[in-house]
């Protein structure tokens, strides 16, 4: 019998509600989108809080499609995690980050950390390592400055997590936790894992300044993670306020619209260069 046609798979069935047929929709558009490199990275500043400068970006996708205009990862991220996307998705991102690393370096910035974000499926996906290590020589980045983000759900398999997180030191990236604290994580394989930071969800930053019980936490994970020999993170930071509060409590790292939204990589390095010279 003859073969079916992918084109087919998409079609329009009149019995499908309109929910399915968005989706089936978003999911060709994506497809469409990854060939035609429809997709750039925003960069958001990491700043370090007693010196004041800046150690890195996060780079964070985002979709200019075609009709629907700059769509965020909110938007098409979960559907890519469901239809498998994400992984050719992921490998564009990780080496469009990458290559903008060694842009600046080649443009004379000093050495900054380039920190993605990882899925899941990416996470699980066979010889991880391997392709991020050809990605890594490929785009000519130095291991040590990309920092890969994970999240506690990604741990809850020690075994496989160890394995996997072990297979990626030894190419010499760093690991972070993301959205840290809004997970269950368990402390007691916090310690076996070979990461090296921790980010603190915007969820516990964002009240700082007004519930007590969000300070505590926040005071709480950053004398963990010292303890630990973690390095960490807050997110989310808007006001001086919280910055104040982060300082008085050690907290060495701190990222939030306070300092940038995140922007097109050639908006940064204007901004980066302008930050600097004043
Ligand atoms: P995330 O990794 O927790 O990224 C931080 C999000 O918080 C970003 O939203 C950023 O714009 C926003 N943000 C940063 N500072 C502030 C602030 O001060 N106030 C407020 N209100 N928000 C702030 P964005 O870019 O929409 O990304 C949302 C999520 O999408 C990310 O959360 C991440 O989980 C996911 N994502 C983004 N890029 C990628 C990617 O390349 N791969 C994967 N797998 N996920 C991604
Ligand atoms: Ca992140
Ligand atoms: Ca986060
Ligand atoms: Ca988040």
């Amino acid at each position: 019998h003859a073969k079916r046609n992918r084109n087919e798979y998409q079609s329009y069935k009149p019995e499908m509600n309109q929910e399915a047929y968005d989706r089936l929709r978003l999911e060709s558009d994506l497809r469409q989108g990854l060939e035609q490199e429809q997709f750039t990275l925003a960069y958001q500043p990491l700043v370090n809080l007693s010196s004041g400068k800046i150690v890195g970006v996060e780079a964070l996708v985002r979709w200019q499609h075609p009709q629907r205009g700059l769509l965020p990862p909110g938007e098409f991220i979960p559907l890519t995690e469901d239809n498998g996307l994400i992984l050719p998705l992921g490998e564009w991102v990780l080496r469009a980050a990458c290559k903008q690393n060694k842009a600046w370096q080649d443009a004379g910035l000093p050495p900054m950390i380039m920190a993605v974000n990882l899925s899941m499926r990416q996470f699980r996906q066979h010889k991880l390592a391997d392709r991020i290590k050809s990605i890594l020589e490929q785009t000519g980045m130095t291991p040590e400055y990309l920092e890969l983000e994970i999240t506690e759900s990604m741990t809850s398999d020690f075994e496989a997590a160890s394995e996997i997180l072990s297979e990626l030191k030894a190419i010499g990236v760093q690991i972070s936790i993301d959205d840290f604290g809004t997970g269950y994580s368990s402390l007691g394989n916090l310690k076996k894992f070979p990461v090296d930071k921790l980010k603190i969800d915007r969820s516990f930053v964002t009240d700082i300044t007004k519930d007590g019980s969000d300070a505590a936490i926040v005071t709480t994970i950053t004398s963990m993670a010292r303890h630990l020999n973690l390095k960490v993170t807050a997110e989310g930071v808007e006001t001086d306020e919280q910055i104040r509060l982060l300082r008085e409590g050690n907290c060495e790292e701190a990222q939030g619209f306070y300092f940038s939204k995140p922007i097109p990589g050639n908006m940064f390095e204007n901004w980066y260069r302008h930050r600097c010279q004043s």
